[in-house]
């Protein structure tokens, strides 16, 4: 565990150094992480809260006019709100995928326009864009080639679970897919993911998140081969591992996130006609 106190960089490895932001939260752990590529030429991967306190420890760490690239993994408000700060102190260009990515309430210009494929190049390295739909639409991961590090913003996370809210534009099965390209990345070394600590064994990470989705499918299929229920009711029977043996098994803020998840693997298990129904029919389209 390295140390995951907001404010203090710490060295990752030779080319990463990341700063936690102190935005701390049920959703967000122990706050967004902010990581600085690269030594003579800097990429700031999700600058975060706008935050004052934040952005100086960002250009103290990294030297401002080091700092070239400002990557946004996606726009959830976590993840951008410095920006505009950041790229004040150091001119950087801000990069995040498509032209202008209008969503979640995101209103800064982009610089650079990033799509799968792309690859920014500092002095000492190169981060490949893979675009990673499936928590947001616009949802990129970055692979550091020279230390084969994956920068996974939301879509893998190290502590908290991932949410695919259809309401945020999250899709299940693009999500899906999204980890099992993943998976085929050779000799992936480690996941740097935007909330919680390093994650040393992708591999197995990767394996547990798949299987915990696919036991999630399986217990909403076996639940609905009895009849139809509404979400809530799917939620309830489903959530039953979480401790203080609630109803629901759940504390009541994260009952809403089980029924987006719920809602996300329906609409999945609808289009693959392992349910029955349409998202506006189905007497599970609402709670
Ligand atoms: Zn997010």
């Amino acid at each position: 565990m390295t140390n995951m106190a907001p404010g203090v960089p710490s060295a990752i490895s030779q080319l990463v150094r990341r700063i936690v932001a102190p935005n701390p939260g049920l959703m967000t752990g122990p706050g967004t992480n902010t990581y600085l590529v690269g030594v003579d030429e800097v990429a700031v991967i999700d600058p975060g809260p706008d935050d004052a306190g934040h952005v100086e420890a960002i250009v103290g760490g990294a030297m401002k006019e080091r700092v070239r690239w400002i990557l946004l993994t996606h726009t959830h408000p976590d993840h951008w709100p410095a920006a505009e700060r950041l790229q004040k102190a150091t001119g950087a260009t801000l990069a995040a995928f498509g032209k202008s990515p209008k969503a979640d309430g995101f209103d800064l210009k982009v610089d650079r326009e990033l799509n799968e494929g792309d690859v920014v190049e500092g002095t000492e390295f190169g981060l490949n864009v893979m675009h990673t739909p499936g928590h947001a639409p616009n949802h990129l991961c970055f692979f550091l080639e020279e230390e084969r590090s994956l920068f996974t913003g939301d879509h893998v996370l190290n502590g908290t679970t991932t949410v695919v809210s259809p309401r945020r534009g999250g899709d299940m099965a693009a999500y899906l897919s999204s980890v099992d390209r993943m998976q085929k990345i050779k000799r992936l070394a480690r996941i740097l993911p935007a909330h919680g600590d390093v994650i040393d064994e992708p591999a197995m990470k990767l394996a547990e998140y798949v299987k915990h989705r696919k036991m999630r499918e399986r217990q909403i299929v076996a639940a609905l081969s009895e009849g139809p229920l509404r979400i809530g009711a799917i939620v309830a029977a489903l959530y039953t591992d979480t401790p203080k043996g609630r109803p629901g098994g759940l504390p009541a803020g994260l009952i809403d996130m089980a029924k987006q998840q719920v809602h996300a693997h329906l609409i999945k298990l609808r289009a693959e006609n392992k349910v029955e129904g349409t998202t506006f029919t189905a007497p599970w389209a609402s709670s």
